[in-house]
């Protein structure tokens, strides 16, 4: 068998990145990536935002490899081990503390859906109410419940049974001069209005899987204070958009928002480890022990290096603020493309280094993702009809890469938009 029909003879049909960039991934270091031909990618995909601190960053390898080298414990169900201690310690007092904020933390099963599943089922046992109010184009994961609040329908119809207990609202910006917030809050006050009462409701601050739009500051705080005056649980998936993306370590700092829940995952052990951490305002926490369970409840590799990036990153502002100065770089290179390609590139879309272009010609799209490929750099789409091209770069890419991925996605949509 050839390298590549081991995978579309022994893997599941499921497969679906594969597909779009047919290479056998051999090694990795902070934004670059080298296939078994020896070709070398730069990576504007990074895990879907999994590895904001890069590749085998080398600060947390060293720390999982002392704590390997040392047999502590790698698993321990909801055991207390050292590695958890630590990290509840450095979380509270680097990122809780200085920001106000204050939270239990209830760690999961180690994917981001599952920690929503927790979410939603405490937002529901919390309040004795069902209804979890979602957003057009929001993403929160593919079990059952979090698909429920998911709004893309390739995704939805593979859950085969009747997706329910939630209720879709637009989100900011999704129907011209529609104020979604404005229209939940008269729902919520009309006897007739035919929402149940809502247990929670669930936003992404910037829609990672659903084309990159930014809510505004304003549209979230008034959002945020609907929930608190209705005495709705307010949830921020900060799954994506979490862990520094946007600029800050929450993607939720600038709009001033205090969250009942924030869910963080993928970028949070910082080393492409499965981790996901449910952060929850004390007098929600109701509940029972074991409730919700789960084998790999804390990974403890994860609290390694979760903790070594907290430690090595977020002390203090330094990292954040060149996140900030890059994101704007970005935002400039992305901009400069649609000022040259006006009719093609329809928006540019995004906040810190979660940015993208919002094509015309969702086949364009595609093919600008499939040349830069070609020419080493592996870059994905998101949105409704995968028409946004995104960037998501690790955070600690250098600026010369940056520079360097970025003219090939300037190559490609020459290419594909004189061609
Ligand atoms: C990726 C993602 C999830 C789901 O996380 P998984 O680990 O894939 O289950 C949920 N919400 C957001 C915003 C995400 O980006």
């Amino acid at each position: 068998m050839t390298q590549s029909n081991t995978f579309s003879a022994l893997e599941s049909e499921v497969r679906s990145y594969s597909r779009a960039f047919p290479c056998t991934l051999q090694k990795a270091q902070g934004a670059e990536i080298w296939d078994i031909e020896g070709r070398r990618f730069l990576d504007f995909l990074a895990g879907a935002g999994s590895l904001n601190y890069g590749h085998n960053n080398p600060q947390l390898k060293q720390a999982l490899l002392d704590y390997i080298e040392s047999d502590a414990i790698t698993h321990s169900l909801d055991l207390q081990t050292t590695a958890k201690e630590t990290f509840l310690r450095t979380m509270n007092k680097l990122i809780l503390e200085p920001r106000g904020l204050e939270y239990v933390m209830m760690f999961t099963g180690p994917t981001g859906t599952n920690a929503i599943e927790a979410a939603f089922k405490l937002a529901r046992k919390a309040t004795g109410r069902t209804t979890i109010v979602s957003f057009t184009n929001g993403f929160h994961g593919v079990t059952n419940g979090a698909l429920a609040a998911t709004g893309n329908q390739h995704h939805r119809q593979g859950a085969g049974i009747p997706l329910s207990g939630t209720f879709v609202i637009p989100y900011d910006g999704y129907m011209e001069g529609l104020d979604s917030v404005a229209y939940l809050e008269k729902l919520l006050s009309d006897p007739s209005g035919g929402l149940d009462k809502p247990a929670a409701i669930v936003v992404e601050t910037v829609q990672g899987e659903g084309g990159l739009n930014a809510a505004s500051f304003e549209w979230l705080k008034k959002l945020q204070k609907v929930a608190n005056d209705n005495d709705i649980v307010f949830i921020v998936d900060d799954i994506q958009a979490g862990c520094g993306r946007t600029g800050t370590f929450f993607s939720f700092e600038p709009a001033g928002l205090n969250p009942d829940m924030v869910v963080l995952s993928k970028s949070l052990s910082g080393y492409g480890l499965p981790f996901a951490l449910v952060m929850i305002k004390k007098d929600i926490d109701v509940w029972k022990p074991g409730e919700h369970n789960g084998t790999f409840r804390g990974n403890n590799h994860a609290f390694v290096t979760a903790t070594a990036a907290l430690e090595h990153y977020w002390k203090d502002d330094t990292f954040a603020q060149d996140v900030r100065a890059k994101g704007e770089h970005l935002g400039q290179r992305l901009q400069a493309l649609q000022t040259r390609f006006p009719e093609e590139v329809v928006e540019v879309r995004g906040r810190g280094m979660m940015r993208g272009i919002r094509c015309a010609d969702p086949d364009k799209a595609a093919k600008i993702s499939a040349f830069c490929f070609q020419h080493g750099m592996i870059i994905e789409r998101s949105g409704p009809h995968d028409e946004v091209v995104k960037c998501l770069m690790p955070l600690v890419t250098p600026t010369d890469q940056l520079d360097e991925g970025l003219d090939i996605l300037e190559k490609a949509c020459v290419a594909v938009f004189n061609g």
